[in-house]
This record gives structure tokens, C-alpha cells and sequence, in this order.
């Protein structure tokens, strides 16, 4: 019985968002027009203007599929880059959406700030229709999302991550596991840190619940800076005995071979 109301509740949301939500932009509140109820659930409701200054943010060519880093386009035959074959980060791989930019990291600060639901919705959504992601998903257990600590999750009142995985996990039909991370140390704040001072001051503040063990975890960040904070969480669910550790997050910052 439990289940079935469920699953009508869920029957009822995806109309409500097809009918009234998925009229407008999720950005800008542009008219979208898609073909009435033919709406298919890889349609995401983004008008052509702002679908084209997300995409004006740079793309490079080839990027390595472990850190996001521009490869240096010569030979070789390994995709990854020099800095991953020496000390690879503690996770298999990584998938973004976009550099974290311009109209990108706009909409990623409304989300975080201003609990904007639409935005987070269509951005989860962007990032589930990349190909290299789409492709991998069956080969993840489960999406967790950063968790805040408990003090700023009551001081936000919302964790923005989790606002983003819910669409990804959506659409990548893997279930989305909010509790198996937990943020033990309520580490500073990071802006105005350098990033020596940000690697240590994210080192332990992870917790990881013993059922990750044997688990392939896939993790979900709304930005990579440095990746401290993901390589602190990654290492948590390595030592707690998680099979493997990829990320996704929606923005990744400028690295060392970017040309903005
Ligand atoms: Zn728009
Ligand atoms: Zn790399």
C-alpha cells in the first residue's frame, strides 16, 4: 500500500512538473515550448539563450577523465594526465558538467544560497545528459551527496549538493544514499584559505557509515576547487572499505592547462 501511494505521489510530481514547471526556463522563466505532453524525461526545461552562455564557457578537446585536467595533446596513449599518473587523487573518476564560470557558477551560487529548486532540478538534469556519465552509471551503486555539517545544514537549512543529486539520481535510476557520509568536523570556512591550509584543514572531517563497505559510491559536489574536500571524503569510503569512489560534480575550476 505504502509503495503504491508512493509511486502515485511520484506520478503526480513528474505531471505537475511537465504541466507547469517545464513551460518555463528554469533560469530565466523564458516560455519553453516542448511538444505538450511529449515531454520525455531527457527533456530539461532551458531555453536556447541560456542553454547557449552555459555552453560559452570553455571546452576543452580532450580532458583527463580522472581529474578534469587538460591533457597536453601529445602522444602517449594513456588519457590520463601527467599529474594523475604519478599521484592519481583517491577516486576512479571524475565527471563535470562545466568549467566553473561565468553564467555556470551564477546559477550554482543561486542554488546554494537561495535554495533555487529549478535551477538545481535542470542543472542535476544537465548534468546527468553528459554521455561519459550516462554511459558509467550502471557501474555505481549508489549516489551519495557532500554532506554539510549538522551546524550548517541548520544554519542554511538546506544541504545544495543534495538538491542537485536528487535529479541526477532520477535519471541515472541509482538510489540516492544522503547518510552514508557524515561531516564530523565543522572545518572553517574555506574562502581565504590557501591551499596548503584547505588540504589540512579537510583531512578526517569525514565519517562513513560501515555500509559502504563493497560498495561502488558514486559522489556528488555542487564545485571542485582544490578537490580537498572530495579527496577527504573519497578517503573516508576507501578506509571504510567502499569497492570504488567516483565524483561528479557541476562546475570544476580552472586547473594548471586551462585557457580561459
Ligand atoms: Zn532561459
Ligand atoms: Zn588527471
Amino acid at each position: 500500500m505504502r509503495s503504491g501511494c508512493g509511486g502515485f505521489i511520484r506520478i503526480l510530481g513528474g505531471l505537475w512538473r511537465r504541466l507547469v514547471h517545464e513551460r518555463r526556463c528554469s533560469f530565466c522563466a523564458a516560455p519553453v515550448v516542448p511538444a505538450a505532453l511529449a515531454v520525455t524525461r531527457d527533456f530539461i526545461p532551458i531555453c536556447a539563450s541560456c542553454l547557449a552562455r552555459l555552453e560559452a564557457g570553455p571546452r576543452p578537446a580532450a580532458v583527463c577523465p580522472r581529474c578534469g585536467e587538460v591533457t597536453a595533446p601529445v602522444g602517449g596513449s594513456s588519457p590520463l594526465c601527467g599529474g594523475c599518473l604519478t599521484e592519481p587523487p583517491p577516486w576512479e573518476a571524475l565527471y563535470f558538467y562545466g568549467f566553473y564560470h561565468g553564467y555556470l557558477r551564477q546559477l550554482l551560487l543561486q542554488v546554494k544560497f537561495g535554495r533555487a529548486l529549478h535551477q538545481a532540478e535542470a542543472l542535476g538534469r544537465l548534468l546527468a545528459a553528459q554521455p561519459r556519465l550516462l554511459e558509467a552509471a550502471g557501474s555505481w551503486d549508489c549516489l551519495a551527496p557532500i554532506p554539510l555539517h549538522l551546524a550548517r545544514l541548520r544554519e542554511r537549512g538546506f544541504n545544495q549538493s543534495a538538491l542537485l543529486a536528487a535529479p541526477l539520481a532520477r535519471r541515472l535510476e541509482l538510489p540516492l544514499r544522503q547518510r552514508l557520509l557524515r561531516r564530523v568536523v565543522d572545518s572553517a570556512r574555506q574562502s581565504g584559505l590557501s591551499r596548503a591550509q584547505r588540504q589540512s584543514n579537510t583531512s578526517g572531517i569525514f565519517w562513513a557509515d560501515p555500509d559502504v563497505r563493497g560498495r561502488r559510491i558514486l559522489l556528488l559536489d555542487d564545485v571542485m576547487t582544490t578537490g580537498a574536500t572530495l579527496r577527504s571524503a573519497a578517503a573516508c569510503l576507501t578506509r571504510a572499505g567502499a569497492a570504488g569512489v567516483g565524483v561528479a560534480v557541476l562546475g570544476r575550476t580552472a586547473g594548471r592547462n586551462w585557457r580561459v
